[in-house]
């Protein structure tokens, strides 16, 4: 077996990710989505969460579980998380060629609520933050450094070749001896095939240096924190008001530094917060 690449592990877009288990963030429309596609997505999700439970455990924990606590000054309900309704001003992708509104993303968390942790309220004395609402949710997540390494490590065990290439269109694909080519160049599809269809939805993570002490993940006003094992995570994901259409559109991939401390200094507030312990 052979990948031909243009970049390796870690200088792919996959490593620019939050790295957490969220198989249905932003994966369809649910209008332009085909009426199997719903089922279909069950089935990958299923056999997806099957395939990394056996990553568990492992030297490195390339996947792991974090606390995820999604934290509020207001109570948390349903309607934290229910989408804008749409407005019809804007249109939609069917008038437009783009999403207009979140509520046009399809939600299909519930098809596996049945393998996947239920969210526990945290009242009182249980609620360690200095916010009045909490929730705590088990968050499945990937260690980038662990990953890659086990991945390509797994490769080259099973005689896997890479060879660095880059290709331009379609047609240089039929150059290639292999006879059978699964072919998954990420977002440059979307030039690659001319797949318009796929659109952007840029975000900007930063990393702040490895706390193995505070093994947790949090939300708060829009902003997500995952402490892994190569670094504490933040990425501002809704920091105005924007839920799902956060980033939607924007291909710009080059570093924030102004939204990257945007979204550091919503956590530092937080965290200052905290009432000094005596002694
Ligand atoms: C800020 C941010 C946070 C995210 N967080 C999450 C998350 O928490 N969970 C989640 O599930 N998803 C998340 N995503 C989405 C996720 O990162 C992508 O869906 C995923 O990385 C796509 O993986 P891929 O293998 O398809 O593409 P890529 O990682 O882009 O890999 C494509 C490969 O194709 C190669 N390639 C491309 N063009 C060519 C060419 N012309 N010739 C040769 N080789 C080529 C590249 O070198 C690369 O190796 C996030 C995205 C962003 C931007």
């Amino acid at each position: 077996m052979t990948i031909y690449t243009r970049d390796l592990l870690p200088h792919t877009r996959s490593v620019r990710a939050n790295g957490s288990w969220t198989p249905d963030s932003r994966i369809a429309l649910s209008a332009q989505a085909s009426p199997n596609f719903a089922r279909t997505w069950e089935q990958m999700a299923r056999y997806s969460l099957q395939t990394y439970r056996d990553y568990l455990g492992l030297p490195g924990n390339p996947i792991d579980f974090r606390d995820n606590f999604t934290l509020s000054d207001t109570p948390l309900d349903a309607a934290d998380h229910a989408p804008a309704p749409t407005d019809a001003g804007k249109g939609t992708f069917a008038t437009t060629g783009a999403p207009q509104s979140s509520a046009e993303f399809a939600s299909y968390a519930g098809l596996i609520a049945d393998v996947t942790p239920a969210p526990e309220l945290l009242a009182g004395a249980d609620n360690p933050f200095p916010v009045a609402y909490a929730r705590r949710t088990p968050l499945m997540i990937y260690n980038f450094g662990a990953y890659s390494h086990l991945l390509l490590s797994e490769f080259h065990q099973a005689g896997g070749r890479i060879v660095i290439r880059e290709f331009h269109s379609p047609a240089d694909l039929a150059d290639l001896p292999e006879r059978v080519v699964i072919n998954c160049p990420g977002y440059a599809a979307r030039e690659w095939w001319n797949d318009k269809s796929l659109i952007p939805v840029r975000g900007q993570t930063s990393w702040l240096p490895p706390q193995p002490d505070a093994p947790y993940a949090l939300e708060y006003k829009g902003v997500a924190m995952i402490s892994k094992s190569d670094g504490v995570m933040i990425q501002g994901y809704d920091m105005y008001g924007l839920g799902d259409m956060d980033g939607v559109g924007n291909s710009f991939e080059h570093a924030d530094r102004a939204e990257a401390e945007k979204a550091v200094t919503i956590i530092g507030d937080l965290f200052t917060r905290f009432q000094p312990r005596n002694g």
